[in-house]
């Protein structure tokens, strides 16, 4: 039997990210004949509905607010909380975002909906759909079902393959609006500071090359960024790293920093403490480059290098220059 399965857009500077079109797979692979509805908030959404068609979207919901454009926790509730009383879906997905993290309990705690977060994968079993998460820091997975009411799951970036491009579909739009009062917004952005970074965002990059205490000094990350320039990769850290104050507690991954599962992770100088292993044992593929042959970090390295990251890192550098520029 069909669903309807809605998916909420993730967007980051008014463009929508990979995760969305993961969790857009993910709708697809639940579906059947049923619908897989995107939302899109903020303004000019208009120019996602055709990527959004191409990658399995049947229908697109616009809902073209300024309000929407910086992400407010009150305005986006109220907002998520419209859509789903206008489509009345049978299951939402969206991705384990920033912003996935803090509307998703939210909603679910005031539709009294369950909640399945942080997925790696959803699969039909005959016609239950079964929800695969990761458990005690990623040791182990669960895979869990719902027994009734809506399905609310979000989704873990870099894990669900997308759907092939097809620029054969197309995909329905409606605009809705939603009445977002002042009164109901708690706090509202009054200013974005960005920081500086390399515009690779290091949850969804392919290749993260990450530094550890070992790298010993706010300028020991720049052998570390050279690398990660060769390769195209994002730049991440331990969070003993980021206390020492080698870099911007930004780039932490694990338990209490970011989640990410890229293609390539390369440690550098890094334990591999069970904090930091939560952050990035998903990884496909792991190397490790440390001075200490014991180091933990080796036993979970698909690839180890025991040695100096200070000898190792440039000369991998020079070495991968010569392929791949
Ligand atoms: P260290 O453990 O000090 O390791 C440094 C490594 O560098 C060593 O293995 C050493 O052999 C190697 N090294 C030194 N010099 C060189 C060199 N020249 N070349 C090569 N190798 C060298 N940690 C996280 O990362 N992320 C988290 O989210 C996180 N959350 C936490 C939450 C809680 C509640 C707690 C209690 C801890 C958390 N931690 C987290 C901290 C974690 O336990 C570790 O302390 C931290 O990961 C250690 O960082 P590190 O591996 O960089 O440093």
């Amino acid at each position: 039997m069909g669903k309807k399965v809605l998916v909420f857009a993730d967007r980051r500077d008014g463009v929508v990210r990979q995760v969305t079109y993961e969790s857009i797979a993910a709708a697809r692979l639940i579906v059947g004949d049923g619908k897989v509805i995107v939302a899109v908030l903020g303004t000019d959404g208009k120019k996602e509905v055709e990527s959004l068609a191409h990658y399995g979207a049947d229908h697109i919901l616009l809902l073209e607010d300024g309000q929407l454009d910086t992400y407010i926790t009150d305005a986006y509730f109220l907002a998520w909380q419209y859509v789903i009383d206008q489509v009345k879906p049978d299951v939402i997905l969206t991705g384990h975002t920033t912003i996935g993290k803090d509307v998703a309990p939210r909603i679910a705690a005031h539709f009294d909906f369950g909640l399945i977060s942080d997925c790696t994968s959803i699969n039909m079993v005959g016609e239950e759909i079964t929800y695969t998460r990761p458990i005690y820091a990623g040791k182990a997975f669960v895979k869990k079902t719902f027994v009734s009411g809506t399905q609310f799951s979000t989704i873990r970036p870099n894990n669900i393959p997308t759907l092939d491009l097809d620029t054969s579909r197309s995909a329905t739009t409606e605009e809705i609006s939603v009445e977002i009062k002042k009164d109901r917004l708690r706090t509202i952005v009054t200013q974005v500071v960005k920081k500086a970074t390399s515009g690779i965002d290091l949850s969804e990059a392919r290749i993260v090359v990450s530094g550890g205490r070992g790298v010993k000094s706010t300028e020991g990350f720049q052998p570390l960024q050279e690398l990660a320039d060769v390769l195209g990769a994002a730049v991440g850290a331990s969070r003993g790293a980021c206390d020492a104050g080698y870099c911007d507690y930004a780039l932490q991954i694990g338990q209490t920093g970011k989640v990410v599962t890229p293609d390539l992770y390369i440690a550098c100088g890094i334990s591999g403490a069970i904090q930091h292993v939560a952050g990035m044992s998903s990884s496909k593929v792991i190397v490790a480059i440390n001075k200490d042959p014991d180091a933990p970090i080796f036993q979970i390295a698909d690839y180890g290098i025991v040695g100096d990251l200070f000898e190792v890192v440039p000369l991998l550098t020079k070495e991968l220059k010569k392929v791949i520029q």
